[in-house]
């Protein structure tokens, strides 16, 4: 007999949404971690680096005062109370997982997990080996089994790009540094790379990004990346595209990052290098091979209810592919506990939108311009500025724009991109009006509350359709 229905093995928020789905649908479940309670997003990720960001932001609006009509003498920062801060935020969230877990009657154990090929029959699922934190091991058998063990940063050995705890970071060290760098070269310009360098420039840190492709921010509309480059800059950011990273080497003050563009090579220096190159999944030394478990490019193949070619094996989150996201993770994970637990459910396949945190915050879902014109679809585009929005000017927030994409055949809404502040929180209405299939008349027909600055949500369908309002 199996001790649970349902083993969970990582708890971050793939793991434990999942664990908590699936106890609220009485399955007997555990949740395996090696680490801390609530994964990378809650204590390396998503929200400590928020948390970090919240501190550059408040401090880089001091600098705009006057603006307001404010004054204030002697401003400044504890750069060690701001990384405490991020780091208690983490702990917060940390204790609130293990309160969850708690109150749903999972049983949470501490250690590593390794899969073992289980016992024919029934269920058959993989056996669950936990080498316990405490000492010891125990083998633990259940109907199912969940892989959410998520993903670390990339190291590039071969180009020395490999953290050192020193002078060449990944996310971890860039969030908990000893001392305030007084320069740094972020490699890689995807959201990690882009909210650290936003952090550490609102501080007052030379930053330069290096990014290979010829433009920052490549997931992004291309006129989104456009505007966030202008952006950026204006707050002393420095960028190169189109930039090949040869060789990073540690040496005199800092590290040199040596680059080539167009066949032409030069060497960047600063006092330390965020790498930002991308993730590797956490799916080596679990036993997948000997399982004989499909794998993409590192990656666990699943199908549209999350399970793995291996009977009784599923896996959610970052280890089965991209969007590296902390939301796609929790939508796999629900989703997956709902199917083992017996809900006949469609696959799992919902508009996941895409947000990046720095000044001014980007967010998008759906296809892009460039995406619909590979695709040969016909589009209609809408656009609206901020600089015309009445509360953006009100707020002094006048940067960026919404640019919408419907289908031109069908009307839906298929595509949303916005650059400007508090777009995070705005992107969601447009998530909700593509997981509905909303198309341009139902957009025109709602009444958005004024003054927003979402109301530019609303020109921008109108713009489409050569309604807009106030332009
Ligand atoms: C700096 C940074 C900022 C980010 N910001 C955002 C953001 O703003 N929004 C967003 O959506 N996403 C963000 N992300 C991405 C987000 O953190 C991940 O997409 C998300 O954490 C993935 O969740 P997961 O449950 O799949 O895995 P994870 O959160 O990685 O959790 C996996 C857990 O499994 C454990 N584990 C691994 N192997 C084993 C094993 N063998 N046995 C036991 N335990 C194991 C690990 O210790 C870990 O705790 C950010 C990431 C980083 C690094």
């Amino acid at each position: 007999m199996a001790e649970f229905d349902l083993i969970v093995i990582g708890s971050g928020p793939g793991g434990y949404v999942a664990a908590i789905r699936a106890s609220q649908l009485g399955l007997k479940t555990a949740i395996v971690e090696r680490e801390n309670l609530g994964g990378i997003c809650l204590n390396w990720g998503c929200i400590p680096t928020k948390a970090l960001l919240k501190s550059g932001e408040k401090y880089e609006s001091l600098s705009h005062l006057k603006d307001y009509g404010l004054s204030a003498d002697k401003v400044g920062f504890d750069f060690d109370a701001i990384i405490q801060r991020s780091r208690g935020v983490a702990a917060t969230m940390n204790k609130g997982v293990t309160f969850l877990m708690k109150k749903h009657k999972i049983e949470v154990i501490e250690g590593t997990a390794t899969l073992e090929k289980g016992p024919s029959g029934a269920s058959g699922a993989p056996k669950t080996v936990i080498a316990l934190k405490a000492g010891g091991s125990r083998t633990v058998e259940a109907k199912a089994v969940m892989l959410a063990v998520g993903a670390r940063a990339k190291a590039i050995p071969q180009i020395g790009l490999e953290a050192d705890g020193d002078r060449i970071w990944a996310y971890r060290e860039a969030m908990a540094p000893k001392k305030m760098p007084a320069s740094i070269v972020v490699i890689g310009s995807g959201a990690i790379g882009i909210e650290f360098g936003s952090f550490y420039r609102a501080l007052g840190a030379e930053v330069t990004v290096v990014e290979a492709v010829d433009r920052i921010m490549p997931v992004e509309d291309e006129e989104v990346s456009k505007t966030a480059q202008r952006a950026f800059e204006k707050r002393g950011m420095k960028f190169r595209t189109g930039c090949k990273v040869t060789k990073v080497s540690r040496g005199g003050k800092g590290v040199q990052v040596a680059i080539e563009a167009g066949g032409k090579a030069e060497t960047l220096e600063a006092e330390v290098c965020i790498s930002a190159v991308g993730i590797t999944a956490n799916t080596d030394g679990i036993g997948l091979e000997a399982l004989g478990v499909n794998m993409d490019r590192g990656h666990i193949t699943i199908d549209g209810h999350c399970q793995t070619n291996v009977k009784g094996l599923y896996a959610i989150g970052d280890c089965a592919g991209a969007p590296w996201l902390a939301h796609k993770a929790s939508h796999e994970g629900i989703h997956a506990a709902e199917y083992i637990a017996g809900f006949k459910t469609p696959n799992v396949n919902s508009p996941i939108a895409g947000c990046t945190y720095a000044q001014p915050q980007v967010a998008s879902v759906g296809i892009t311009e460039q995406g619909a014109r590979e695709a040969k679809r016909e589009v209609k585009i809408g656009r609206f500025p901020f600089r015309v929005n009445g509360k953006a000017v009100a707020a002094g927030e006048v940067e960026g724009f919404v640019k919408t994409i419907f289908d031109a055949k069908t009307g839906a809404l298929i595509g949303a991109h916005m650059i400007g502040a508090e777009v995070t929180e705005m992107i969601q209405g447009y998530v909700t009006a593509i997981a509905m299939e909303a198309t341009e008349e139902d957009i025109h027909g709602i009444v958005y509350p004024h003054p927003t600055m979402s109301e530019a949500m609303h020109e921008a369908a109108l713009d489409a359709y050569q309604r807009v309002l106030h332009l």
